[in-house]
């Protein structure tokens, strides 16, 4: 049986990069690793993918219910797991589906639930776990214990932890788990799925992302944020002042009602650097700003940073980068 149960989330086939990260959580806690791997296909590559990446074991459920979108029948198909393998914890990605996921198989559970950590470690000579999370928009972090026994479930911010090495020669095992699920149960029913046309890398997976602000002052600039992000090999984001004000898709907008990150570099231009815009961002290895006014808050936030009009500075910035690229290929 497993101590540390990871919930996996998989895309035509593959283990999503989120799923990857919290076998990296996992190996950091002491105890078996397992892996749920819930389809409503035939079983795809994710089960070996999971076992390379280090877990011990992988738990297969497979039910045409378990189609992405039925959350009820995923959370019914995990509490059925859980009380069968009783772990110790369980960690999910602050995803859609990890954030939908998390809350109702707590309370399934009848446990505790920590949400957007980006932190989880294990209370020395013991199996019960501490969880770290931002609280008020990013400007503390709190330590959340939890109270009775487990299996407490955690759900990590993506971009936390690194995944852990891939080695084919691991062994693990692969069980089929039979859920028993109702159709009369799920609520929801999934008529069509339309998948957007997908340009370039996703925001979450980006290692450099360019980030637009209302300091920009129209949508216009964004093609050339574009241009540089190209040529980093990243994506580009947006606050929320430039969302609102229509200047590029809200499925950009980083922050605490956007999208969390946590890339290589994050290049903020015309970002005030606002609490709210933080909570998205703070997880970033290295965040660069331009902005013109010396006194905003992303200079506190900032590794390093220009005071002065990105209309001066962003040219001359992309052609030193193609150049440097240039030079390296
Ligand atoms: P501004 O604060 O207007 O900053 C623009 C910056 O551009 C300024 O610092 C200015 O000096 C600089 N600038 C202007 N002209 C130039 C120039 N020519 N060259 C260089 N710099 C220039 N915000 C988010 O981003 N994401 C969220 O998820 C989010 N969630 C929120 C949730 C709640 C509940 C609330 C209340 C707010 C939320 N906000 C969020 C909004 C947030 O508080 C800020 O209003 C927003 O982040 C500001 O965006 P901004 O930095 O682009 O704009």
């Amino acid at each position: 049986m497993v101590d540390i149960l990871v919930i996996g989330e998989h895309t035509r086939g593959l283990l999503d990069s989120t799923t990857k990260e919290l076998l990296g959580a996992a190996q950091r806690l002491d105890g078996k690793i397992g892996v749920a791997i819930l389809t409503d296909e035939v079983l795809d590559k994710s089960a070996e993918e999971s076992i390379a990446l280090g877990a011990d074991e992988v738990f297969v459920i497979q039910d045409p219910m378990l189609k992405r979108s039925a959350v009820e029948a995923h959370v019914t198909a995990l509490e059925q797991l859980c009380n069968h393998i009783n772990p110790n914890s369980i960690l999910l990605g602050k995803t859609i589906v990890g954030s939908d996921l998390g809350p109702r198989l707590a309370f399934r559970l009848d446990t505790g639930m920590a949400q957007d950590c980006i932190g989880v470690s294990q209370i020395s000579s013991s199996s019960e776990i501490v969880a770290t999370r931002p609280v008020y928009g990013g400007n503390a972090l709190a330590t959340i214990a939890f109270a009775g026994n487990g299996p407490h479930v955690v759900v990590i911010r993506n971009g936390t932890y690194a995944p852990p090495g891939n080695n084919a020669d691991n062994i693990g095992r692969v069980t089929l788990f039979k859920a028993q699920l109702d159709p009369a149960e799920l609520k929801v029913r999934q008529l069509q799925t339309v998948e957007k046309p997908r340009t370039g890398i996703r925001l979450e997976e980006a290692r450099a992302i360019v980030c637009g602000g209302r300091g920009l002052g129209g949508p216009e600039p964004f093609e050339q944020l574009s241009e540089l992000a190209t040529l980093l090999r990243g994506a580009v984001g947006a606050s929320r002042a430039a969302c609102d004000a229509g200047w590029i898709d809200h499925i950009y907008q980083i922050g605490l009602t956007g999208k969390t990150v946590a890339p290589d570099l994050y290049l903020a231009i015309g970002v005030s650097g606002a609490s709210q815009h933080m909570a998205g961002c703070t997880g970033s290895k290295n965040i660069v700003a331009i902005n013109s006014d010396a006194a905003a808050n992303i200079f506190h936030e900032a590794r390093f940073g220009v005071v002065g009009d990105w209309r001066k500075i962003l040219t001359s910035f992309i052609e030193t980068v193609r150049e440097l690229n240039e030079q390296h290929n």
